[in-house]
């Protein structure tokens, strides 16, 4: 069995985006060589996600307006975790929601996707330096 290991540093300048990483996983897929296998893709990081969706700019808003009434960032005094002194525990409930990692079948060399689905990078407390783990096995 082979193995592919790589990281995607990101440093996003809001609080919270939908980055499209769907080339990204690609080129990582190419670069492994490898035929047929699985791509895990992780958020590093217990305020970011990765999930995969639609790259449709209403759909993004609406997720945007959807996890702000689930997980509103202010008040930051209603949360307990913000007691630590930080300000971001509706970003660890929205990763909670948006979820941690995919993984992607591949078949003949490439992501094996169905119709329109993309990988995104979903950041909730952006402004500093942040990664994703690509793991790719198979043969
Ligand atoms: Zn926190």
């Amino acid at each position: 069995m082979r193995h592919f290991r790589r990281e995607l540093w990101f440093n996003i300048p809001t609080r919270r985006a939908f980055i499209n990483i769907t080339d990204q996983v690609s080129v990582c897929v190419k670069e492994s060589g490898i035929h047929d296998g699985l791509a895990l893709v992780n958020a590093m990081h217990i305020s970011a996600s990765v999930f995969i969706n639609d790259d449709e700019s209403g759909l993004h808003h609406d997720f945007e307006v959807f996890l702000e009434r689930m997980a509103p960032h202010e008040p930051v005094s209603a949360y307990r975790h913000n007691d630590t002194g930080e300000d971001n525990a509706d970003a660890h409930i929205k990763r909670q929601i948006m979820g941690r990692e995919t993984v992607v079948a591949i078949t003949a060399g490439k992501l094996d996707l169905g119709p329109w689905e993309q990988i995104f990078y979903g950041e909730f407390d952006g402004r500093r330096k942040k990664r994703v783990l690509i793991k790719i096995i198979g043969e």
